[in-house]
């Protein structure tokens, strides 16, 4: 875009042509404010490894140092220079780079404080980040007007107290919670590519009808002009590029059938767990299967932003679809993936299950270095590398490409309370500790330890492990309605499952409804046809009345077969049923007939599986509290 203005500028004719276009390809930018474009880059990627590798606390001291350094040779300049030290050190700088505004001494304490306030839970009130913006914001035009009444600037980019400005800005954006608007983030990148490009047509047009005056000396009128052209240009072409798709329109009226989650008691749920749990332990959020068949998306998303920084899926496609939702922290693959994956496991930053020695040894033969969690078979004999085994689980901690960051076992009875399985259990503990003991014996640096799912935190909440893998029990429900557990945290079911009645018809006494004529109304009946089936994950064993759907705030029963995409209930004593009136079949509530437990065990299943297998085809629907 910026050749042609470049040659016209002269700027291939110029000395030194190689060294100038590195200059400004890596700090200065081709044209006026492109800087901003390798600042971000390089900025980005410094401010990610201060981040990654010394925490918010010393990666916002070191951006800050850099800032300062960078004050000294942007609008302090004037008085480093007086200083023979600081004064070579900055001509050494300006040498490679034209200012110290750029991506090492400029960006990085911006992405540092952005990601730092973002992430942590304690954000300034909005009316407090309002009034300290507006004085900081005072404050910087002060010092600015000072530093150029005494003429100390050298540029005028960098000032103290725009870190402040800035601070209180960031929050007060982060209280917005506007709404994604697609065209926004073109137009906003349009604007920013195109604007050198206005600023020269603004001048170039000037020139032309010979309002220079106007146009290019009243700086205010200048500025204007060339905003205003750019939002306008930035805005239709983010209107042309993104060329309207047609939206599914999902919502609670017009949707066949739908999954409602709340993220209040998701919510809910979190807190109570990490409540019960030790301190320095971290909730790992099982996401597998659509979280449960709660939609991925909606789930895992909420969760990183009130603060879950790691999750579990089961497969290496579960933990990439994380990743393009913008899940950060880590993200653990349970399951297996094949070796020749490594690429990508690296490449998303997921942490890949060992599931015994062997595939260790395939998956460093890779050449891609991958964080891995050992899986220990302490009893369960399902993945897993042996117990017993420790010269085989020593020898993965010196595999040139596997980082161990964390060792696990899975319980295989925790749910049950008799006393054969509570000793199978405690044994299975045991065992993995013998393990942990042995390799510290042996100078291993012990990695994260987790032994607990849901089941075995509620059951031995007393283990002081680094995680607990939390699925079941995070969506607020048991696997079976009759389980007890030493723990009783009041959870509160997430999802309902919900559709509506699209037809209603009398059938006559003898008439049947549905395949296989196996439903036959023994007296007059009315009969409403609800629009979902077991291609929606509504069981098809809780055909002909084992199962139920509540209407009207009464239970009926499901009369014939269930087919894949509806089915039939019976309508006679209800009364107000019309089309439209809404069903629910699985509920959110805990002691319900129709909450998920119990339906699961109306046909001899557990909730866990009735509900991942609603996952498939129907749309999530968020809702917060009532
Ligand atoms: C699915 C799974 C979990 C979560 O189990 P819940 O009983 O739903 O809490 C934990 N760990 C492993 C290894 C799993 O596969």
């Amino acid at each position: 875009l910026y050749i042609p203005v470049n040659i016209y500028n002269g700027y291939f004719k110029m000395d030194n042509i190689m060294p100038n276009i590195i200059k400004d390809i890596v700090f200065d930018g081709t044209l006026y404010h492109l800087w901003y474009l390798p600042a971000s880059m390089a900025g980005a990627v410094i401010s990610w490894h201060l981040v990654k590798k010394h925490g918010y606390k010393k990666a916002l001291a070191i951006s800050a140092a850099f800032y300062v350094a960078g004050l000294c040779g942007d609008s302090y300049y004037g008085i480093a220079a007086k200083i023979p030290v600081l004064k070579d050190f900055y001509s050494l700088i300006f040498q490679v780079s034209g200012y110290t505004r750029n991506g090492i001494f400029f960006a990085p304490v911006f992405f540092v404080l952005g990601g730092f306030i973002s992430d942590s839970r304690r954000k300034v009130a909005f009316s407090k980040s309002i009034i300290y913006f507006v004085i900081s914001f005072v404050l910087m035009l002060a010092e600015g007007m000072l530093l150029h009444y005494f003429k100390i600037q050298r540029h005028d980019s960098m000032y103290i107290f725009l870190l402040p400005c800035m601070y209180f800005l960031f929050n007060i954006l982060l209280h917005i919670e506007g709404k994604r608007f697609k065209n926004i983030r073109t137009a906003s990148l349009v604007i920013y590519i195109i604007h050198p490009l206005v600023i020269v047509l603004v001048r170039l047009s000037a020139k032309l009808l010979h309002i220079q005056g106007l146009l290019i000396e009243n700086s205010i009128v200048h500025y204007f002009a060339v905003c205003l052209l750019s939002v306008i240009t930035g805005i239709a072409a983010a209107v042309l590029l993104n060329k309207k798709l047609v939206k599914t329109k999902y919502d609670t009226k017009t949707a066949r059938a739908y999954i409602e989650i709340d993220l209040k008691s998701l919510e809910h749920n979190v807190k109570v767990l990490k409540l019960a749990m030790p301190p320095n332990c971290e909730l790992m959020a099982v996401v597998k299967a659509q979280a449960y068949g709660h939609g991925a998306f909606e789930v895992s998303v909420h969760l990183n932003k009130i603060g879950i920084r790691a999750f579990a899926v089961a497969t290496a496609d579960e933990g990439i679809k994380l990743r393009k939702y913008g899940i950060v922290g880590e993200i653990l693959v349970l399951g297996y993936t094949d070796v020749a994956r490594a690429y990508e496991l690296s490449k998303y930053g997921l942490t890949q299950t060992i599931i015994d020695a062997g595939y260790a040894n395939a998956l460093n033969r890779q050449g891609v270095s991958i964080k891995c969690h050992i899986k220990i078979d302490t009893g369960m004999h399902r993945l897993g590398a042996d117990y017993r085994d420790i010269w085989n689980i020593e020898k993965i901690f010196t595999m040139k490409n596997i980082k161990v960051c964390g060792m696990f076992t899975h319980l295989c009875c925790a749910d049950s309370t008799k006393p054969g399985d509570v000793l199978f259990t405690k044994n299975q503990i045991g065992k993995f500790y013998n393990l942990v003991s042995a390799l510290e014996e042996d100078g291993i640096k012990v990695p994260k330890l987790h032994i607990q799912s849901s089941y075995g935190f509620l059951n031995y909440p007393g283990l002081k492990c680094s995680y607990v893998r939390a699925g079941i029990a995070l969506y607020g429900v048991l696997s079976s309605p009759y389980d007890s557990t030493l723990l009783k945290p009041d959870l509160h079911p997430v999802l309902s499952l919900k559709s509506k009645v699209i037809l209603i018809r009398q059938v006559m006494k003898g008439e049947s409804v549905g395949y296989g004529r196996d439903f036959k109304a023994e007296r007059d009946s009315l009969v409403a046809i609800v629009p979902a089936g077991y291609g929606d994950g509504f069981p098809r064993s809780l055909s002909c009345g084992r199962g139920s759907v509540l209407i009207n705030q009464c239970r009926v029963p499901v009369i014939g077969r269930i087919c894949m995409d509806q089915l039939a209930i019976d309508i006679t004593d209800v009364g107000d049923v019309t089309v439209g009136t809404p069903v629910t079949l699985v509920c959110a509530e805990e002691d319900s007939r129709l909450s998920a437990p119990y339906v699961a065990d109306s046909y001899g299943s557990i909730s866990n599986e009735l509900l991942c297998r609603m996952g498939a085809r129907l749309p999530v629907i968020v809702k917060y509290g009532s």
